[in-house]
């Protein structure tokens, strides 16, 4: 490996997919890769935007547009979520993409990077509705994804009842059942036990190991939770289970705050019933913002990106960071806050969770067997805790962060694919 590269220091990303470039840009210089190779790693292996139109169920028709993209093949087939949002861009879906191909070589398991989105707002539109967007995106994909190929998951605005139609639509086109066509599927028709909770549970090992290595126990932490959809709403409730005092969560409409340690539980039964936070009696309406600058020991930014930035970085009071979203820290951030002596997990290690029990629901699909919930529990804490441990024994060893030794590792391993496997032709 190569000397110390320039750091990101007043580097600031206008976007996730300049955020992503830089930080290959700083791993591939301690790798000292070639100039080939980087401009092979920086773009996409292959990219499709297609029109996804709608009949509305009142009748007029409306066209969404909708990417997939494969950043890269060398380890095995594409793997990544799908995103029904309105903020969905190409290039946004570009750097999810990287960062998808970064996990799963990190974690060490089988597939490339890919991610995919429609830039819909799905709180828009009726059930019927969706079902038809889902069906047309992903009638429009069939060539292009499978599970051979690329295989799509959950992300922000999606969800089991959507892989459900993704697999039904595949299937259909096949003429048989395809339970590896994609993962994050209902229970019913082949999906993992334990693959719901997944991602949430990968962030609370890696948070409680993370503490512990500062010397925190979970009795005495406290910590705030940004986003309280799939990941974060999981993230607090095992949290809270595990004796950490979780004192603020939020999502897009507000944020609650109790110095005592909000009821989780009971905020969950309040998110079902109102569809939000806000409101929730025995706390503190505060601003979103306020949430991401409360002196916690623990703060999980589980929604959006870029929320940790240039702009609010020198406010955070957190002593760590779990990235349960993918990509919530610029670059210009990571600085401040690295230099502030703040511990931050990356997204590629704290949120690989869920991409690997998608992959064992891949391989039980495959095999037509299926596991128990506590063996994939135990398999996916043997990964998370292994990569962890992984990474921290590289970081105390080179004096890099650990988002810096987790994408050298994983960077390391994907170019080491690609140059065994040639350049074709
Ligand atoms: P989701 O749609 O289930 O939930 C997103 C949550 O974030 C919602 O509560 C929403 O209200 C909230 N939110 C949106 N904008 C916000 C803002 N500005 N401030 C506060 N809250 C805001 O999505 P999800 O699946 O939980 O994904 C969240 C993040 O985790 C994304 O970055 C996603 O890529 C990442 N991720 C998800 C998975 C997974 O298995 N679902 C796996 C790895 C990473």
């Amino acid at each position: 490996m190569a000397g110390r590269p320039a750091t990101t220091g007043g580097f600031e990303a206008s976007s996730p997919l300049e955020a992503a470039q830089e930080q290959l840009r700083v791993a591939s210089d301690y790798l000292g890769l070639d100039s080939g190779v980087r401009a092979l790693l920086a773009q996409p292996r292959r990219e499709v935007t297609v029109s996804v139109p709608l009949r509305h169920d009142d009748g007029h028709v409306s066209v969404f547009v909708g990417h997939r993209v494969q950043h890269n093949l060398d380890r095995g087939p594409a793997k990544g979520g799908v995103r029904f949002s309105p903020h969905v861009n190409l290039d946004e879906v570009r750097a999810l993409a990287m960062w998808m191909t970064w996990k799963c070589a990190l974690l060490n398991i089988p597939y490339g990077g890919a991610k995919g989105g429609v830039a819909v707002d799905p709180r828009q539109l009726s059930v019927p509705e969706l079902e038809r967007v889902t069906r047309r995106y992903t009638s429009e994909l069939v060539g292009v994804i499978g599970p051979e190929r690329d295989i799509p998951a959950p992300d922000i605005g999606t969800d089991e009842q959507t892989m459900a139609w993704m697999v039904d639509t595949i299937s259909v086109d096949r003429g048989y059942t395809v339970p590896g066509a994609v993962t994050g599927k209902p229970i019913s028709i082949g999906g993992s036990p334990g693959r719901s909770i997944a991602t949430s549970l990968g962030v609370v090992q890696v948070a409680l190991a993370a503490l512990e290595d500062r010397g925190i126990t979970p009795g005495q932490a406290s910590a705030a939770v940004q986003g309280f959809g799939k990941v974060g709403r999981g993230a607090a409730i095992l949290l809270a289970e595990a004796g950490v005092r979780v004192v603020a969560v939020s999502d897009q409409y507000g944020a609650i705050h109790n110095a005592a340690g909000l009821d989780i539980d009971a905020v969950a039964t309040h998110v079902d019933l109102t569809g939000s936070v806000v409101d929730f009696p025995e706390s503190d309406a505060i601003e979103g913002a306020q949430l991401l600058e409360l002196k916690v020991d623990l703060l999980a930014p589980c929604a959006v990106e870029g929320v940790l930035s240039g702009a609010n970085a020198h406010q955070v009071s957190a002593k760590i960071i779990v990235e349960g979203a993918n990509g919530p820290t610029t670059p210009e951030a990571d600085k401040i806050l690295q230099d502030r002596g703040i511990t931050i997990v990356p997204d590629i290690l704290a949120n690989a969770g869920g991409v690997v029990v998608s992959y064992f629901e891949w391989v039980q699909g495959n095999q037509a067997y299926w596991w128990t919930e506590s063996e994939v529990e135990t398999r996916l804490s043997r990964h998370m805790i292994g990569a962890w441990e992984l990474v921290r024994a590289e970081a105390r060893r080179t004096g890099r962060t650990f988002r810096e030794t987790a994408t050298c590792i994983a960077v390391d391993r994907v170019a080491e694919a690609h140059r065994v496997r040639g350049l074709y032709p």
